[in-house]
């Protein structure tokens, strides 16, 4: 859904939309959209300013990878709002410093005639996800010494740790 500056220079915009898995690309960020992904919100521009574009908005989705230790599959449901402006990327070459007086607000740029909402959601989503992708925060891993998923099967290894102090201890 593209966000014109041309249409929001008449009317706010309101959107009410849906997204199938597959209709945004992460497959770049190895991640997988596993549930609908609904956006509802408004797009304005900002009075008296220059092209500036507000989106409010809230979304829910529920994203999926590989879990960073047991390589199964870790599920993510993100719920958020998000309220979010965008200047022409044309600013940042006329002016020397581009001025932030929106408080905590977050600034964003556009180029050309306007946003794809698409974009915006897409960025939301990977700002949303943690670093550390994990199934669970309990998640055992894989052991290093038989290879085998923890979470499924308790094996017997033990990974040695070699305590220095007591090795110096029986040297004595
Ligand atoms: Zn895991
Ligand atoms: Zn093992």
């Amino acid at each position: 859904m593209f966000l014109s500056v041309k249409e929001l220079e008449v009317r706010k915009i309101r959107f009410d939309e849906t997204f199938a898995p597959g209709k945004i690309d992460f497959t770049e960020e190895d991640l997988e959209q596993s549930l609908s992904l609904h956006a509802t919100g408004a797009a304005e521009l900002v009075e008296e300013s220059e092209a500036q574009i507000r989106i409010q908005g809230t979304y829910s989705v529920e994203m999926a990878a590989q879990c960073d230790r047991c390589l199964g599959r870790a599920r993510f449901p993100l719920n958020a709002g998000f309220d979010l402006y965008y200047r022409p990327a044309s600013d940042i070459a006329r002016e020397e410093e581009v001025e932030i007086d929106e408080g905590d607000a977050e600034m964003g740029f556009y180029e050309g005639g306007g946003l794809e909402l698409e974009d915006v959601l897409r960025e939301q989503i990977l700002l949303a996800l943690p670093m550390q992708r994990v199934c669970s925060e309990a998640c055992k891993g894989i052991c290093p010494v038989c290879g085998k998923n923890r979470n499924e099967t308790a094996c017997d290894c033990h990974v040695q740790k070699i305590d220095d102090r007591w090795g110096a201890l029986r040297n004595l």
